[in-house]
């Protein structure tokens, strides 16, 4: 079952070559030697790296490992025996339990007449199956409420719908006969969802509504309904099931929209159509828990510092989640068994949480976070992977752990000619204050610094993500990147674990307030410097480089959104965005220019330049505004400046490139940060401008 990469060895001896070739050349300074256990690290993870077998289990041999499926609670007893044959302490976390269980077996079908094909289709998880085999003419239902959204809908469409499911009732109740034993095609296109809603919730206000219109037809002795689905992606989730007395009864069919289009074409042309399915959803009685799986390499020094690694377990049915989650949670599982294999013994402890139910809303992280109360204040540094089987290529961490990062990444740098890791200088970020995304932000709502590692592929997710193309085959051409992540998030988690100090929470995650990312100087890494904006005491001046950025109602200007670390945009580079201006550099000084097309449309003649009374001039890395599209920066003090000259705000990141900056450098971006509701409800357009400046007038 193992992996073996013996470009990957080569690489390895190559490297190794080249750093006892520079240790005897003695007019350079010697290289640090590698820690022993880190080469470990990387041997292992070059010759013996098995981040494919854990994926080629969850997948293959377990499933649709959704939550409430047996494949579910069969994975996470695997992987919890797995952990403990490495020798990790392991824990199973409970988080939650649904009160119906479902489980899939084979799923076939076919049109008989005019013609035989198979067909090829799927079934959203916790739906009704067939009763074994069943054949039967088409039926054509005409009223259509299916068109109509039916999540978060508006009040007005559930009108709509609420009348057209009546519509098509009548519809079924004037002809039932026409319904009998027959396989119904049902207007509309696939979600994804279960026909008869996701939750029995209002925010599903199909739940409230089409489960009327499914009894009348299951009443009638209708098969199943059929509905036609785009195919790339063929998006399949779930339904829901409440109790054992409520199970879905009629199947949701949801079919390739060609041969939908097909067989709806022959029944209007009115040939005879005669279907066949036979699909295997079961249900298993209730309450079915489900847990997250927890494995711990105890620190030797601080065992309740920790460095924590997340990928989430479960998955979606219909596919095997080879991609989601199967490429995130493997190499999470294959760093501790990296680590562990080479003899770590980390001073922190490092724990992998491999979460249940992050497709249901986060409940894994939420849970765990909920049974260990106070544990996130102690977890030193989080890694999530949930996105793509791409290579992780560097890593965006802040200015406050550059050097701790350099040391343990340097072995990291020439190791793969391929994806040589890259480390780039981020800025503070605004942490999440609400579930979404994915498991990392659970972490971020408690203030968690989490890392964001750089990856490069060129791996189509949305072909997969969450669709019946969610399998290990999409998945076995990227094995090699699967490798590299797992052995390079190894060698990251061991050494951040292994820090004589903590890694600072400073400078990770930003307080309440506004902040201006501003990007200079050319190539592929501008400089990030990142200022306060002081929109309390200088309110005008502050609206104005906003304006000057985002423009009148804050539409977003080119500069928008392009801070550095954030997920990659797609394969490549990142596309090459005019420059917003550029920057002079003179007397104690960094000025800097706006010219572009957004602040053209906000242009003003000038600008009141009060003093900021709150701010002085007094040091270096102090923004103030000297006209309407004019900023400075200070190198240096600059009191003359605070009776002229409004002072903004100062610089929390970036403060040592304010002095590699050179005359002409052009200013590639300024990104406006708003953190908190204060800042959230600072008003920029073009009327709270005007009072603005009238009230300085
Ligand atoms: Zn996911």
């Amino acid at each position: 079952m193992t992996q073996r990469a013996p470009r990957y060895l080569l690489v390895f001896v190559i490297c190794l070559a080249i750093a006892a070739m520079s240790a005897a050349a003695p007019q350079k300074p010697a290289k640090a030697a590698v820690d022993p256990v880190v080469a470990k690290i990387i041997e292992l993870g070059t010759t013996d790296n098995r981040v494919m077998t854990w994926n080629d289990y969850a997948s293959n041999r377990f499933g649709g490992r959704e939550t409430g499926t047996n494949a579910y609670t069969d994975t996470a007893e695997w992987a919890a025996w797995q952990f403990r044959q490495f020798g990790l302490q392991v824990e199973l976390d409970e988080a939650g339990e649904v009160p119906v269980g479902f489980n899939r077996g084979p799923w076939f079908g076919k049109m008989i007449k005019p013609a035989e094909k198979s067909l090829y289709f799927g079934t959203p998880t916790f739906t009704a199956g067939t009763k074994g085999r069943q054949r039967g003419p088409v039926a054509i239902l005409k009223s259509d409420p299916f068109s109509i959204p039916g999540r978060n809908a508006k009040p007005e469409d559930v009108e709509k719908k609420r009348a057209a499911v009546e519509a098509a009732i009548a519809e079924v109740k004037a002809n039932p006969a026409a319904f009998k034993g027959a396989w119904v095609l049902i207007p509309g296109e696939n979600t994804g969802f279960a026909r008869d809603g996701r939750k029995g919730t209002p925010e599903y206000s199909d739940s409230q509504l089409i489960p009327k219109l499914t009894s009348v037809l299951v009443e009638a002795g209708a098969f199943g309904t059929i509905q036609s689905s785009k195919t790339d992606p063929f998006r399949m989730l779930d339904g829901y099931v409440a109790s054992w007395d409520k199970l879905p009864q009629l199947p949701d069919i949801k079919l390739a929209e060609g041969q939908y289009k097909e067989i709806k074409g022959l029944a209007e042309q009115g040939q005879t159509v005669e279907l066949e399915f036979d699909i295997r959803n079961w249900f298993k009685m209730g309450p079915v828990k489900y847990h997250s799986v927890v494995a711990t390499l105890r620190g030797t020094e601080f065992p309740d510092e920790y460095v924590v690694l997340g990928g989430h377990l479960d998955c979606f049915s219909s596919g095997t989640g080879a991609i989601d989650d199967g490429s995130g949670f493997a190499p999470m599982a294959e760093a501790i068994r990296l680590i562990q294999a080479a003899g770590g013994k980390p001073k922190r402890s490092i724990v992998v949480i491999l979460f249940a139910a992050e497709e249901q809303g986060l409940v894994g992280s939420q849970a765990w976070l909920r049974n260990h109360p106070g544990i996130a204040d102690k977890i030193v540094m989080m890694i999530n992977r949930d996105g793509s089987p791409s290579a992780i290529t560097g890593a965006s961490v802040p200015e406050t752990w550059l050097a701790d990062f350099k040391t343990i990444t340097a072995p990291l740098v020439s190791l793969n000619p391929k994806w040589p890791f890259k480390l780039e200088r981020g800025v503070p970020r605004a942490h999440a204050t609400s579930p979404g995304g994915t498991d990392s932000s659970s972490f971020e709502m408690q203030s968690v610094p989490t890392l964001r590692f750089l990856t490069q592929s060129d791996f189509n997710y949305n072909h997969t993500w969450h669709t019946l193309d969610d399998l290990y085959d999409e998945l076995a051409p990227y094995a090699a990147h699967q490798q590299e992540s797992a052995l390079v998030t190894a060698v990251v988690a061991y050494g951040v674990a292994n820090l004589a100090k903590p890694l600072t929470r400073q400078g990770v995650y930003l307080a309440d307030g506004l902040y201006a990312d501003i990007a200079i100087g050319t190539g592929d890494s501008p400089a990030h410097i990142m200022t306060t904006l002081d929109f309390v005491n200088a309110p005008l001046q502050t609206a104005d480089l906003i304006r000057v950025v985002e423009g009148k109602g804050g539409e977003r200007g080119p500069g928008f959104g392009r801070g550095p670390g954030g997920p990659p945009m797609g394969p490549g580079p990142r596309p090459e965005i005019p420059p917003i201006g550029k920057i002079d550099v003179k007397d104690g000084l960094v000025t800097g220019l706006v010219v572009s097309d957004v602040q053209k449309t906000v242009a003003i003649p000038s600008l009141p330049l009060t003093p900021n009374a709150a701010i002085k001039n007094d040091g270096p890395g102090v923004i103030g505004l000297t006209g309407p599209n004019a900023f400075y920066l200070t190198l240096r003090q600059r009191s003359g400046l605070d009776k002229t000259a409004t002072a903004l705000g100062r610089t929390i990141a970036g403060l040592d490139l304010l002095k590699t900056f050179k005359k002409g450098d052009p200013i590639r971006s300024i990104r406006i940060l708003r953190v908190g509701q204060a800042a959230r409800d600072f008003k920029t357009d073009d009327e709270s401008f005007k009072k603005l400046l009238e009230g300085q007038r």
